[in-house]
C-alpha cells in the first residue's frame, strides 16, 4: 500500500518555515508498512491544490493532507478537495456549536468566520480535535483514502495517534517491518559506498539508505516481511557481510550516537575523560555534555583558543608551539598530556586544526587529534574537505572515536 502527503500553505513555501508535519506522517506511515511513495508542497491555491489532490487520489491509495483548515480565506484545503473530489459540503451546525463552546471556555466571542471550520465533506468522517478548533476528515474515493488533518504539529500528531492509526491499521495489509540503523566513524561517505554498495545492492529487501554528516555515517537498514522474524532475519542476512567490510568502524547498531556508546564505556569501567580543544572551541564538550548523566564521566575539559591560554592555563611549553608550531603532532600531543596531569582524568582529548579559513600554521581542514592515558599519548593527523563547521564536526567526531576505540582495546 503506497501513500502521498500534501502539505498545504503558503508559508511552507517561503525560507523561514519548513514542512516537517510529512516527516511525522512517513514514519508513522512506514512503521505501519504503508510506503510514502510521493510528498509535496502547496501554496494556498485553490486550483493547484485541486489538481494536487486529483492527482494523488488517481495513483496512489492514501492521500494525507495537513494544514489549510483554519477558518481564514486562505485556508483552502476543504474547498479543494471538494473540487477534486467533486463532492459538496454541508454545515454541520454540531461543530459549529462546539467550535462556539471552544471559544466559550476561552472566555472569547467565536468570529462569523469561524463557521466556516464547521463545513464536512459530503461522504466523511469527521475526526475530533481535542487541541485546536479545526476537525479532520477522512472520507473514501474509488478506492482511495483521503484524510484532511490540521497544521499545527502538536493538533495533527494527536489527531493522527487517536482518529487515523486505528483506521489505517484496519485498511492496511498486515506488513512487518524492521530497521537497523548502524553508524559508522572516521571514514569518508565515497569510500564506504564503495565498499559495501556492491553488497547491499544486491538486496532489494533490505532496502539500504545512506546518510552521511560530518564525520558521522549512518546505513540504514529497512526489510518488509508478513511476519517480524521474517523481517529479522532478512535483515540478518545484509547485516553480517556488511559487518565484516566494515569491522570496528561501525560503533553503533541502534542509532545511538558515538558520545552516547563513550559515555557508557566509560561508565562501564568507572573512568573519566578531560578535553582540550582548540580549532573546536567546546564542540568537543558540548557533544560529552550532550548525554544526561555525563557528570559522572566528564570532569570537565579547557577551551584553549590562543597560544596564551595553551601555554599559561594548561602548561604547553611554549618552545613546543615556536619550535612545530600549534597546529602540530607535537603541540596536540603537549595539550592532552598536560589536560591530563591537571584533572587527573583517566583519559584526556586534544583538538588542534585549522577550521577554516587557512592559516600560516597548516592548510585548512588540517587537524590533529590526541588521546593520552597512563601509557602515554597518541597523536592522529587527518586532512579534512569542508567548510569551518563541517571541519568542527569532523574533528569532534573523530577525537570522540579515538577515545571509544582506545576504551575498546
Ligand atoms: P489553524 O486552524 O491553526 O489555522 P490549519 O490547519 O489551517 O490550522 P495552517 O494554518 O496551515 O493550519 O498552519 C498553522 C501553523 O501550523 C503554521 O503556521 C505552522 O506553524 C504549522 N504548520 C502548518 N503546516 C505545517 C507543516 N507541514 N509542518 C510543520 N508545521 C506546520
Amino acid at each position: 500500500m503506497n501513500a502521498e502527503i500534501i502539505a498545504v500553505g503558503s508559508e511552507l513555501l517561503t525560507p523561514k518555515r519548513l514542512d516537517t508535519n510529512s516527516l511525522y506522517l512517513t514514519d508513522q506511515l512506514n512503521a505501519l508498512g504503508v510506503e510514502v511513495v510521493t510528498k509535496s508542497v502547496v501554496g494556498d491555491d485553490r486550483d493547484r491544490l485541486a489538481a494536487a489532490v486529483a492527482l494523488a487520489v488517481s495513483r496512489s491509495q492514501i492521500l494525507i493532507l495537513t494544514g489549510g483548515l483554519g477558518p481564514t480565506e486562505d485556508d483552502i484545503t476543504r474547498d479543494a478537495v471538494a473540487q477534486a473530489l467533486g463532492r459538496g459540503q454541508t454545515l454541520r451546525e454540531e461543530i459549529a456549536a462546539h467550535i462556539k463552546q471552544i471559544f466559550e471556555q476561552r472566555q472569547r466571542k467565536m468570529a462569523e468566520i469561524n463557521r466556516r471550520q464547521a463545513y464536512v465533506l459530503d461522504g466523511a468522517e469527521i475526526l475530533p480535535n481535542d487541541r485546536g478548533t479545526a476537525p479532520g476528515q477522512w472520507l473514501e474515493h474509488k478506492g482511495a483514502y483521503v484524510v484532511l488533518l490540521p497544521g499545527p504539529p502538536h493538533e495533527l500528531e494527536a489527531m493522527f495517534i487517536r482518529q487515523c492509526l486505528p483506521r489505517l491499521q484496519r485498511v492496511a495489509p498486515k506488513l512487518a517491518i524492521r530497521t537497523l540503523v548502524m553508524r559508522v566513524a572516521g571514514m569518508p561517505e565515497s569510500d564506504l559506498d564503495q565498499l559495501i554498495a556492491p553488497v547491499y545492492k544486491k538486496f532489494e529487501n533490505p532496502a539500504t539508505t545512506i546518510l552521511a554528516a560530518a564525520g558521522d555515517i549512518q546505513i540504514h537498514l529497512r526489510a518488509r516481511s508478513s511476519t517480524g522474524e521474517e523481517a529479522s532475519a532478512l535483515i540478518e542476512e545484509l547485516r553480517r557481510p556488511i559487518e565484516d567490510l566494515l569491522g570496528g568502524k561501525i560503533y553503533s547498531w541502534d542509532g545511538e550516537p558515538i558520545e552516547v556508546i563513550v559515555g557508557r564505556l566509560l561508565r562501564e569501567r568507572r573512568e573519566t575523560v578531560t578535553v582540550a580543544e582548540s580549532c573546536t572551541g567546546g564542540l568537543l564538550s558540548e557533544k560529552i555534555t550532550s548525554v544526561p548523566g555525563s557528570s559522572a564521566y566528564f570532569v570537565g575539559g579547557f577551551v584553549t583558543y590562543s597560544n596564551r591560554a595553551k601555554i599559561d592555563w594548561i602548561g604547553v611549553p611554549e618552545s613546543i608551539i615556536n619550535e612545530y608550531g600549534v597546529v602540530s603532532k607535537e603541540t596536540a600531543e603537549a595539550l592532552a598530556l598536560a589536560a591530563r596531569r591537571h584533572t587527573g582524568a583517566s583519559y584526556a582529548l586534544s583538538v588542534t586544526g585549522v577550521a577554516g579559513p587557512g592559516a600560516d600554521d597548516a592548510p585548512k581542514g588540517t587537524v590533529y587529534t590526541g588521546i593520552a592515558d597512563e601509557s602515554g599519548c597518541t597523536v592522529v593527523h587527518r586532512q579534512f574537505l569542508g567548510d569551518r563547521a563541517r571541519v568542527r564536526s569532523f574533528a569532534a567526531q573523530m577525537a570522540l572515536d579515538l577515545l571509544r576505540r582506545r576504551l575498546l582495546n
